[in-house]
């Protein structure tokens, strides 16, 4: 079965309108053509801070080799270039050991009041920078689901860390935990949102909603991508809100069996 677009259009004005007839990839051709576009991103994230580091290198030898102002600047940069690939590095190892897991083994208990407690204070520093307060309330009852405590830290860091980054310098994050019939964590923040076109593509890896912000503050694209299939690998779900202009949140609800 292959692709097949068939269109036909009569000129406006006359009766009928645009029909289109979509054939769906067969599911193989899909995965090769995914494993393409992932290549083809993967490539292009990692050659635009090396092409910034050979630059760099260049006029390192040149004029700049006289300059130590100039020289200290440089390598200011570099190394900022150097920790970007390292951070794009990380998330993918990352994102492949997630995607290569069929479903995790509940091997901790893991509690949630804790972990959250845990993954604020070491988001501290990052918040002190933006001049961000966290809003977080341990449950008097531990609520507490079997999982993977590395990788469901790793989820909360991820969304708390996009709270802190997209949400208003100067503002608030709160992050609320309930346990009913699931776990339920939910991360707020009162930044500009997210436009809701975007909402549907959020987690495929690379996807951005505003490519020039999550550059200039050193994303990777793979964050939310992360966070959806470790909390799939849990059975659970994830779900974002946003109204522009209003911030963003992101809910993540984990079965306790
Ligand atoms: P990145 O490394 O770019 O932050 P993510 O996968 O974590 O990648 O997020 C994907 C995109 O979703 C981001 O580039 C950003 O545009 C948008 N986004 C994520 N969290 C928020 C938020 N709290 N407020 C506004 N936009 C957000």
């Amino acid at each position: 079965q292959a692709t097949l677009w068939e269109a036909s259009c009569r000129p406006a004005g006359t009766a009928g309108a645009l029909l289109v007839t979509l054939l769906d990839a067969t599911p193989l051709e899909q995965a090769v053509q995914m494993r393409r576009d992932f290549v083809a991103n993967v490539s292009h994230e990692l050659r635009t801070p090396l092409t910034a580091l050979l630059g760099f290198i260049e006029t390192l030898r040149g004029a700049a080799s006289r300059d130590p102002a100039a020289r200290e600047r440089f390598l200011g940069i570099m190394g900022n270039e150097a920790n970007r690939m390292n951070r794009l590095v990380g998330d993918l190892l990352s994102l492949s050991r997630v995607e290569s897991q069929e479903r995790i083994r509940p091997k901790d208990a893991v509690d949630l009041g804790a972990l959250l407690t845990d993954v604020l204070k070491a988001l501290r520093p990052l918040a002190d920078d933006s001049k961000v307060a966290f809003d977080f309330t341990p449950p008097q009852v531990a609520v507490t689901v079997p999982g993977d405590a590395d990788q469901l830290r790793q989820v909360f860091t991820n969304l708390i860390e996009n709270a802190i980054k997209y949400g208003s310098s100067g503002g608030l994050v709160t992050v609320t935990l309930t346990g009913d019939s699931e776990a339920r964590v939910s991360v707020s923040d009162k930044g500009p949102g997210i436009d809701p076109v975007h909402l549907p593509r959020l987690t495929e890896r690379f996807y951005r909603a505003d490519t020039h912000r999550s550059r200039m503050l050193g994303g990777t694209g793979l964050g939310l991508a992360i966070v959806k299939h470790i909390v799939n690998r849990h059975r659970g779900r994830l779900k974002v809100e946003s109204e522009p202009g209003q911030g963003a949140v992101f809910t993540v609800a984990l079965p306790f069996a």
